[in-house]
């Protein structure tokens, strides 16, 4: 599973669910931060799309189920992944 994310919260309050590295992620939330769901899939990011109030949003989709979550870009989140992400999702 990539870097084994173990992703604990940013320092500024917002919390973070992806690998900063591989922006790989995890199905645990059905809502953002529940931790309801039972399928514990990698995400992987599959493309960026900017929101108009929100920013980049990465968009995440789970290899085990299909199921797709926009998440806010991190401020620490390598240029060079999402870079990859945007061109080849
Ligand atoms: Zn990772
Ligand atoms: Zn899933």
């Amino acid at each position: 599973m990539h870097c084994g994310i173990e992703v604990g919260p940013l320092p500024r309050g917002s919390y973070r669910n992806h690998c900063p590295s591989c922006l790989c992620s995890r199905h645990v939330d059905v809502l953002p931060g529940d931790r309801a769901a039972r399928c514990r899939g990698l995400m992987r990011a599959r493309g960026v799309d900017s929101h108009p109030a929100k920013g980049h949003m990465l968009v995440h989709r789970c290899v085990e189920c299909g199921f797709v979550r926009r998440n806010r870009v991190a401020p620490d989140d390598e240029l060079e992944s999402l870079l990859q992400v945007m061109k080849y999702g």
